[in-house]
């Protein structure tokens, strides 16, 4: 079983808890389908615009245990506003430099 972490979108705080994140872990499926049902390590924000505690808080997963990152679907997909994340490709960018050795990222949850 693989152990996930999350970074979410934290504009997207107030108005959704992640739930579908974490039943797409479990259940092994949508942006988990190829590496099956996995455990939450951590579910944690961009910590605001420009997103640049992104790398900080991911190396904080994957000392946590981490194998895979995942950036949830509020980032790239601006799910559920239909608003997607202005700094999207520079945080995933920044973010895969880093840790590229450390850990393997997906850029969608759901
Ligand atoms: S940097 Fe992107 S992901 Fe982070 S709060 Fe701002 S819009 Fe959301």
């Amino acid at each position: 079983m693989k152990k996930i972490g999350i970074i979410r979108c934290m504009q997207t705080e107030d108005i959704c808890p992640g739930t579908t994140d974490f039943k797409a872990v479990k259940e092994g499926n949508l942006a988990f389908e190829e590496t099956g049902p996995g455990e939450v390590v951590g579910f944690v924000s961009c910590g605001g615009c420009p997103g640049k505690k992104v790398i900080k808080r991911a190396e904080k997963l994957v000392e946590k245990g981490a194998e895979i990152i995942a950036f949830a679907s509020c980032m790239k997909k601006g799910n559920p506003l239909g608003f997607p994340c202005p700094h999207f490709a520079q945080i995933k960018e920044a973010a895969e430099k880093n840790l590229k050795d450390k850990v393997i990222f997906i850029d969608w949850t759901h």
